[in-house]
């Protein structure tokens, strides 16, 4: 196990450096207009799978080669800084992939990930398809029912999922189905949908108010029959499993939460390189900027709002790495994954709004990128758990009360 330190190694200054690279030469050249396009930034998304930066081995080497749990975090915030749309469009994938980890077996992972990333000459997407129209922070409420066919060995998939990233434009999709609705979430299995299954389509593509180069869309699934080794985990384990809940055992929802736990802090990361993205302009442009016949950070008003968006994102880089680190090391102890994701989200918002604050009329138009970041940073508010589920599962952690 290595000690928490904030100090990066050799390794993750170089990753930082190269992401950094591609994200202010070829993602900030590109944002604006594949935001305008509200379309999946395909070409960008081919050069970054050219360099290495879009598949699975570079996931797999990011997460798993690494003992401290901060080279994913530094990765992502600066993709992040680059532009948040083509960023998630580059790690939506990795959504798929985290499913598959959390409930496939090692057979099933080798078999899948690679194919929710294709190759560096031909790209493939992979979604992750939880939420419902009816039911997204309720997880109990999913009505996609999966049906098990024993003439045929299949799962019969029926449902509509809401908001998917990569949903319907995806090669691979990991749905979430009702096995046993009374069980509620206790009653839910994954499937692995293979590329070209009859009976899954995309349904509305969803215009956006931030994030708008990463495609989100309904999937339906209109009996959508898939082999019985799709089923992530194995029938034998979901037959286990739901005879555990039938006799009143626990389950593995603590396994579940600690999963959860464990890829906040990444999505924390990805709301502060748009802080950071804010900040750094904002404070260049108030060096720049002449009012009253002296730069507008002269101005102590905006010098300390300047101070205070820094010492934000210093604060919540710190959570970050820590749960990072504490996630990697299985070292939780109050839902510090939650806590730097629900701050990162605030911090993200409030620093982005603050820099549309600082270039006054100009931060209010299209012709400066502050704006966009501020529709950007919005989502982290809301995906992966909203601010007040965050608060409900930290609320639960420090208490140890079923706080409703
Ligand atoms: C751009 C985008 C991409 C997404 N990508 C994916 C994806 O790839 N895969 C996927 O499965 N989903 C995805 N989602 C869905 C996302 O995870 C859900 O939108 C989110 O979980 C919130 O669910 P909801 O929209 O149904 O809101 P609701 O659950 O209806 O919540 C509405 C409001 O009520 C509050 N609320 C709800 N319950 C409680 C409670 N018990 N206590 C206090 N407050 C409560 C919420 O915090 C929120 O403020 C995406 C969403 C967006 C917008």
């Amino acid at each position: 196990m290595a000690d928490f330190s904030m100090e990066l190694n050799e390794d993750q200054v170089q990753l930082q450096k190269w992401i950094h690279g591609f994200a202010e030469d070829v993602m900030r050249p590109n944002a604006e207009e594949w935001d305008e396009r509200e379309e999946f930034p395909y070409p960008i998304v081919e050069e970054a799978a050219q360099i290495g930066l879009y598949g699975w081995e570079f996931v797999a080497e990011a997460m798993m080669n690494d003992p401290t749990g901060l080279t994913f975090p530094v990765a992502i915030e600066e993709l992040f800084w680059g532009d948040a749309g083509i960023g998630l469009a580059i790690m939506g994938s990795a959504l798929a992939a985290a499913g598959i980890a959390a409930s496939g077996t090692p057979e099933q992972m080798m078999e899948w990930v690679p194919q929710c990333y294709g190759t560096a000459d031909k790209i493939a997407l992979g979604a992750f398809c939880a939420s419902e129209p009816d039911a997204g922070s309720d997880v109990g409420g999913y009505r996609t029912s999966a049906k098990y066919d024993e003439a045929t060995d299949e799962w019969v998939l029926n449902g509509t999922k809401a908001w998917i990233t990569n949903g319907g434009i995806a090669d691979v999709h990991v749905v979430v189905g009702v096995v046993e609705p009374e069980f509620k979430s206790k009653g839910h299995a994954s499937f692995i949908v293979p590329p070209g299954t009859k009976g899954l389509s995309m349904g509305q593509k969803y215009k956006k108010h931030g994030i708008r180069a990463s495609h989100t869309a309904e999937v339906v699934l209109d009996d959508a029959r898939v082999p019985g080794h799709c089923l992530l985990g194995g029938k034998e384990k979901l037959d286990e499993r739901l005879a555990r809940v039938r006799e009143g055992k626990p389950g593995n929802a603590q396994a579940a939460m600690q999963t959860f736990e464990a890829t906040r802090p990444s999505v924390g990361a990805q709301a502060l390189g748009i802080a950071r993205a804010a900040y750094e302009y904002s404070l260049e442009y108030a060096k720049e900027r002449h009012a009253f016949g002296r730069p507008i950070i002269m101005n102590q008003a905006i010098a300390f709002m300047l101070a205070d968006m820094a010492t934000e994102i210093e604060a919540t880089r710190g959570m970050i790495h820590r749960a990072a680190w504490l996630g990697k090391n299985g070292r939780f102890e109050n839902a510090e994954g939650s806590m730097a994701k629900m701050k990162a989200g605030r911090v993200a918002t409030w620093v982005t709004e603050r820099a549309i604050q600082i270039l006054g009329g100009y931060g209010y138009t299209r012709e400066y990128p502050v704006e966009r970041w501020h529709r950007d940073a919005k989502i982290h508010d809301i995906y992966e758990g909203t601010e007040q589920i965050q608060q409900l599962v930290i609320s639960r952690a420090i208490s140890g009360l079923r706080i409703e």
